[in-house]
Order: structure tokens, then C-alpha cells, then sequence
């Protein structure tokens, strides 16, 4: 199947999805929680926080800690439509161009182009986990 910008609005229609996202990649699989050892544990969404808490001991987990995310104040979902262009793009993508798609500053959209051409030469990521599109891996 080829991923096409439907594929890429369908999956990830805002910050949110985005989010769940990456904490599914993360931490999905976790059979105990790090904190309590608890079997199984569920983690919810803290309300208006980009930060998940454990049921059971209320430890808190942020899937943005560590990765390229973390304290930028473009939009998550803007960093995956990026990303998204990087990986469909058979040229590289330009930071105008990043500054055109984003309607930022030339300087932000510098900024997170080489951002995300470091994260794309990279072997092993910050990005965890497999973010899977057309012929590309990150
Ligand atoms: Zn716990």
C-alpha cells in the first residue's frame, strides 16, 4: 500500500494522534509499569498534558522527552508533516519549502529541516520505535 498524504491525515488528523502515537511506539508493549511493577499497567492521557500517568502509582511518562519534540513550539503535527515530506521526497526536502508548507519563519523552518535530515541519517534514531512510509524508515 503506498502512503500517500491520505494516509498520512487519516492516521495523524492532529497533535493528539500524534502523540498517541509515539507513546505507542514507546511504551505499547510495556507488561509492567517501570515505576510500581504492576502487571498489564494502564496508563492514561493526563487532561491538556502531553504526559501520560499510571493508574496505579501515577507515575508519568512523556513521550516527548529525548526526541527532537521536546520543548518546540511548532505543533507536533507539523513535525510529522515534515517528516512525512522528507520521506516521500526523492530529493530532499528544502528548508523554503518547510517554510512554505508550515507558513514559519525561514529561520524555524531551517531549523527543523536539519532537525530532521540529522534524525533521517541517523541509524538509530531518537524517533523511537519504526515510523514506517512509503519505502522509507526511519
Ligand atoms: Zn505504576
Amino acid at each position: 500500500m503506498r502512503y500517500t498524504i491520505k494516509t498520512f491525515n487519516e492516521k495523524f488528523p492532529n497533535d493528539d494522534a500524534c502523540l498517541y502515537y509515539l507513546f505507542e511506539q514507546t511504551y505499547g508493549n510495556m507488561t509492567t509499569c517501570p515505576h510500581c511493577g504492576v502487571t498489564e499497567p494502564s496508563y492514561y492521557r493526563v487532561k491538556n498534558r502531553k504526559c501520560f500517568e499510571c493508574k496505579d502509582c501515577g507515575n508519568q511518562i512523556h513521550p516527548l522527552a529525548n526526541t527532537i519534540f521536546h520543548k518546540s513550539s511548532t505543533p507536533l503535527r507539523s513535525w510529522f508533516y515534515i517528516i512525512y515530506l522528507f520521506s516521500v521526497a526523492k530529493n530532499g526536502v528544502s528548508a523554503k519549502e518547510v517554510e512554505r508548507h508550515l507558513g514559519v519563519t525561514y529561520k524555524c523552518a531551517w531549523r527543523i529541516a536539519k532537525q530532521v535530515r540529522e534524525l533521517m541519517n541517523q541509524e538509530t534514531g531518537r524517533l523511537t520505535g519504526t515510523v514506517e512510509t512509503d519505502e522509507t524508515y526511519i
